[in-house]
């Protein structure tokens, strides 16, 4: 099925190769399994639409299935978490919709069972404490096609083996002097199985269990138990953890507690944008971006203040699915998503970004009109709203040319066009400064054509949106583009960075003129500014101070990427044939 067909059915049961492996394992329960899934961010940074598509596939599993998702924070590396970022990840993804009740966790609530397993494995001769450095670790551990070499402090009893864990518990040794180990296969296929680290020496200070541990659980050991602990049924991972799943596996099996079903699906990449947090974070320290929730950024907080609604998100979510192949996602389809749920639920106002002065010569001098306009031809339940009209007002200056090519249709000398919700004008002369820049066009307006048609029948072939210049507010609007120059900002030459393919001009600052209905727009209100594109209100924006960022624009570019794509499938077929 094309992408777009998926996009217009909404209303469809979502099927995958995660909810046939679901279904098929509460099928054999015999209904009785209730599905447990979690989302496990790490406190480490925003979420960005990325962690978006975990969220909605392992939240969707749950209500799908009638089951519970839980939000457990894998808090186990001290070194880079804060409260900040957790309370970020509970914002954003209570935001995006989705309630996990009572289930919030933290990895870092467990550090004593964990330690407790730890020794139980010690105990059973399945783990010791090991001497050498990360490096000897690193370079003993052999490659894809040489076996590893055991450590010389592999066949240390368990008593002692117990005593070293404790006292590195207590913090007797400096850092990376000394790991405990899974003891397993130094000649295994799989580099994740040649004895892995379980636990490190760490004498850092953990956002929430403060100085009581100098000892930390590495990923491959802590998430398994983490899962087992709040019985998941089924722990969604992306792909690059496939071989981590024989040791996930393996701790389980050895501990003999639940064990729940890894599954492995392909992360979201975006095209014109960068996704871990690791480079979100370089982009922010080095004020590249004005912070996480940069308009620019493709976190979720950020894309909040661009514009975008978590219907959209998820919408965008369910249109991409989930698979096992790893691609790179057009962003167009995001602001496809995005302009669909904006069309629908957006009111629409007129804003003038680039004002050109136009004076009615022929409308009384103080006289205002109170024009009917309507709130969102999509919904009429929006109602409608009355706009001034007076006799100067300010147009767009690119929708007037002096001199107007062939296909241009748009006001002009001696021509008539309809102005939206009001009349039909003519302009008449055009003003000039003494650098013979245009400030001002004279024109007359036919009283007859009152918020609709002439009643002669003849044709204008524009509208075009404007604002009364005395009940016009002042506001600014912020235009982004991409914050990188290539789909693919990672690829860089020799030594580069990915900092080197930066949009320098992704931000524009305008002074507008706002129609006066939008003088109470409130912090992340979302309108559709006429023929330029769907806004937002900044969260910084105060009535003194009107601040818009510009969310999309009106011009769906999915269709024409679309279009072309299925031109060049069908040019390939007749190359074929012929
Ligand atoms: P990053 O690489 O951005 O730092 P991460 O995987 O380290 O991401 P976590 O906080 O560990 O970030 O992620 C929480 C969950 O979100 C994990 O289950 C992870 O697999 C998932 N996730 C992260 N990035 C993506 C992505 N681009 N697409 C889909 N899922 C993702
Ligand atoms: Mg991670």
């Amino acid at each position: 099925m094309s992408k777009e067909s998926q996009a217009n059915r909404s209303d469809e049961v979502q099927r995958d190769f995660i909810r046939d492996i679901i279904s098929k394992a509460v099928a054999q329960s015999g209904d009785k399994m209730q599905v447990h899934t979690r989302f496990p961010p790490e406190p480490n940074g925003y979420l960005h639409i990325g962690h978006a598509k975990s969220i909605c596939l392992n939240f969707g599993l749950a209500k799908d299935f009638g089951g519970i998702c839980n939000l457990r924070f894998d808090d186990t590396n001290p070194a880079k978490e804060e409260d900040e970022y957790v309370n970020s990840i509970i914002e954003d993804v209570k935001w995006l919709g989705w309630d996990w009740g009572e289930n919030l966790f933290f990895a870092s609530d467990y550090f004593d069972r964990m330690y407790e397993l730890a020794k139980e494995l010690i105990r059973a001769g399945k783990a010791y404490v090991c001497d050498l450095s990360t490096e000897e670790i690193r370079k003993m551990r052999g490659t894809l096609t040489e076996p590893g070499t055991n450590s010389p402090f592999r066949d240390r009893s368990a008593e002692e083996n117990l005593e070293l864990f404790e006292r590195m518990k207590n913090g007797e040794f400096p850092d990376g002097s000394k790991v405990l180990r899974a003891k397993i296969d130094m000649a295994s296929s799989n580099l994740n199985m040649r004895d892995p680290v379980m636990y490190r020496i760490l004498h850092a200070t953990h956002h929430r269990t403060g100085d009581k541990w100098c000892i930390y659980p590495m990923y491959d050991w802590a998430h398994g138990l983490e899962d087992s602990f709040e019985g998941i049924t089924h722990s969604v991972c992306t792909l690059e953890f496939e071989d981590h799943r024989p040791l996930y596996d393996w701790f389980l099996e050895q501990l003999g507690i639940h064990h729940p079903q890894q599954i492995e699906f392909a992360r979201l990449n975006l095209t014109y944008t960068v996704m871990s947090k690791r480079k979100l974070l370089s982009l922010v320290e080095q004020n590249y971006v004005s912070g996480w929730d940069d308009p620019r950024m493709p976190t979720i907080s950020g894309l909040r203040r661009r514009g975008f609604s978590p219907e959209a998100i998820r919408e965008f979510c369910r249109v991409i699915g989930v698979n096992k192949q790893n691609s790179c996602v057009d962003y167009a389809l995001l602001e496809h998503c995005l302009r669909k749920d904006l069309n629908k639920t957006s009111k629409r106002v007129m804003a003038v970004l680039n004002p050109l002065k136009v004076v009615i010569t022929n409308f009384p001098e103080d006289g205002v009109e109170q024009l009917e306009a309507i709130n969102n031809p999509e919904d009429a339940s929006q109602g409608s709203r009355k706009v001034p009209f007076s006799k100067e007002l300010y147009i767009e200056r690119e929708d007037f040319m002096e001199e107007p090519p062939k296909k241009f249709f748009r006001l002009a000398p001696g021509r008539e066009v309809r102005l939206r919700y009001a009349y039909f004008i003519t302009c008449n002369e055009v003003i000039k400064d003494d650098k013979g820049e245009i400030v001002e066009l004279r024109c007359t307006f036919d009283p007859q054509t009152r918020g609709g048609d002439a009643p002669d029948g003849r044709k204008v072939k524009a509208t075009l949106h404007w604002v009364s210049a005395e009940h016009a507010i002042d506001g600014k609007v912020n235009i982004y583009d991409h914050l990188f120059t290539t789909e693919n900002p990672e690829k860089v030459e020799e030594g580069g960075d990915f900092t080197d393919n930066i949009n320098k001009d992704s931000l524009k600052t305008l002074n507008c003129k706002l129609e006066p209905s939008l003088a109470d727009v409130k912090p992340f209100e979302r309108v559709q500014f006429e023929r330029l594109g769907y806004f937002c209100c900044d969260k910084d924006s105060t009535p003194d101070n009107i601040i818009f960022n510009k969310t999309v624009g009106l011009k769906d570019t999915w269709a024409k990427i679309l279009k072309q794509r299925d031109n060049q499938a069908k040019q390939k077929q007749q190359k074929k044939k012929s």
